[in-house]
């Protein structure tokens, strides 16, 4: 400020002028006179004026603002030492500078109320000088004085107000938030205001009551998880790997600590299908099962009785069960002289097989039931032995093996009745 309000001018100052007045703005300009300090001119009708220029009346919170003070009309008290003194309320403004020419210094920022040399003062003379202040945002209407005061002495030589009505910076523009829960890896939040201009959280629509960001946060719950224990697929059932499952969000996790979320589709094991090979049908026979055709599958252990395998069946059910002998017993008979005889046996018309005894347990060839013929001639009833085609022998072939030639015609007459009991026999087969 040195060299500020200094010059040639002339010495008297008096009274007080009014600069500017309005609701917000007033500016007044006083001159008193320190009569022990200036005895000659204490009541000269011209003084020093103070004005305060360039300050709107209303300004806005955390802006900056340049304005001068001017000193006018100094007049005699031209080249007076004098200081400056700011008066106002310094928990209001943010911010005073003054812009300091002497070496330009530039815009420096006023600590205290007083500016100028605080010993020697600065003369006075007509000029204007630069200010700038900045209000912080909590101010409503203010004042501030601004006072030229002689060095020796004291007197107010001059001296101006300012009033102006400071208001916030910017209006609220509140943004509704709106509650959310929170999941297991997000947190949730409270309903809230918040204004995008000055990002400050209210907790009411009127934006009255101002709450801290973290007042809002609903922290994250966390997972819910539990595990399933893993299964084997089977032919007609899905199995699964070990899984972790949380049932607030619904997700899968394929490791215990729930860092890795997996798909549902990944905990599934796809069931096998069946591998079935089929059976040929096979008959029964008189000593063994058959079968039907089946299916059966190695892996499940079920069997089917349809290649599409829909049709399962007991194990039983293929089974075909053995057909047992139907053996007819033929008796046994005596050789002749010419004819054969065989001894008694069993036979199969089923399988085909012969048995030597009824229990069908002894199987022989049909060589082996055959008795060889005798081979003697010598009998008188061979011509009327109705030996047939078939070589079938007659008893009365045997009477002559008997040796009883004494009974010729017993003999022939049971040769006779023989006859007709084998062709009734083999007429039965
Ligand atoms: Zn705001
Ligand atoms: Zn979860
Ligand atoms: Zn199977
Ligand atoms: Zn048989």
């Amino acid at each position: 400020m040195r060299g500020c309000f200094s010059g040639s001018g002339r010495v008297f100052c008096k009274g007080a002028c009014t600069v500017k007045t309005k609701k917000l703005l007033a500016i007044v300009l006083a001159a008193v006179m320190a009569i022990a300090a200036v005895p000659a001119i204490v009541f000269a009708a011209d003084g020093p004026e103070l004005q305060i220029k360039s300050l709107p009346d209303t300004v806005k919170a955390g802006q900056q603002y340049e304005f001068t003070v001017g000193a006018a009309n100094c007049g005699d008290l031209t080249g007076k030492m004098v200081k400056g003194t700011f008066t106002y309320d310094t928990s209001m403004v943010e911010k005073l500078e003054y812009y300091e020419t002497a070496g330009d210094a530039g815009w420096m920022e006023l600590k205290g109320n007083e500016f100028g040399p605080a010993g020697t003062g600065f003369p006075l003379m007509d000029l204007t000088s630069r200010f700038r202040v900045t209000f912080k945002e909590a101010v409503d209407d203010y004042s501030f004085a601004v006072q030229i005061v002689a060095i020796d002495g004291g007197a107010v030589l001059a001296q101006t107000t300012a009033s102006i009505d400071v208001v916030p910076s910017h209006t609220h523009t509140a943004q509704y938030v709106a509650a959310e829960d929170a999941t297991c890896t997000d947190d949730g939040n409270t309903a809230y205001w918040y204004c995008t201009g000055c990002g400050k959280y209210f907790s009411d629509e009127a934006l009255t009551v101002e709450i801290e960001p973290e007042a809002t946060v609903i922290a994250k719950l966390g997972h819910n998880a539990v595990k399933t224990e893993p299964k084997d697929a089977t032919c007609t059932e899905d199995g699964n790997i070990a899984y972790w499952y949380c049932d607030r969000c619904g997700k899968y996790f394929s490791d215990e600590a729930l860092t890795v979320e997996i798909e549902p589709e990944a905990i599934v094991i796809t069931k096998l299908g069946h591998n079935a090979v089929k059976t040929e049908p096979k008959d029964a026979t008189c000593t063994e099962d058959g079968n039907i055709a089946y299916w059966y599958c190695d892996q499940c252990g079920k069997y089917f009785s349809d290649e599409a395998l829909t049709v399962e069946i007991e194990p039983e059910a293929t089974v075909i069960t053995k057909l047992g002998h139907n053996a007819v017993k033929v008796e046994a008979k005596e050789p002749t002289a010419t004819e054969d005889g065989n001894t008694a046996y069993w036979y199969c018309e089923q399988c085909g097989k012969y048995f030597s005894d009824e229990a069908l347990t002894v199987e022989i060839a049909l060589e082996d039931t055959i008795l060889p013929a005798t081979g003697e001639t010598e009998t008188p009833t061979e011509p009327e032995t109705p030996t047939g085609e078939d070589g079938t022998q007659t008893p009365a072939d045997e009477q002559p093996d008997t040796g009883d030639s004494a009974l010729p015609m017993f003999a022939g007459l049971a040769a006779v009745s023989g006859l007709a009991l084998l062709a009734l026999r083999r007429r039965r087969k």
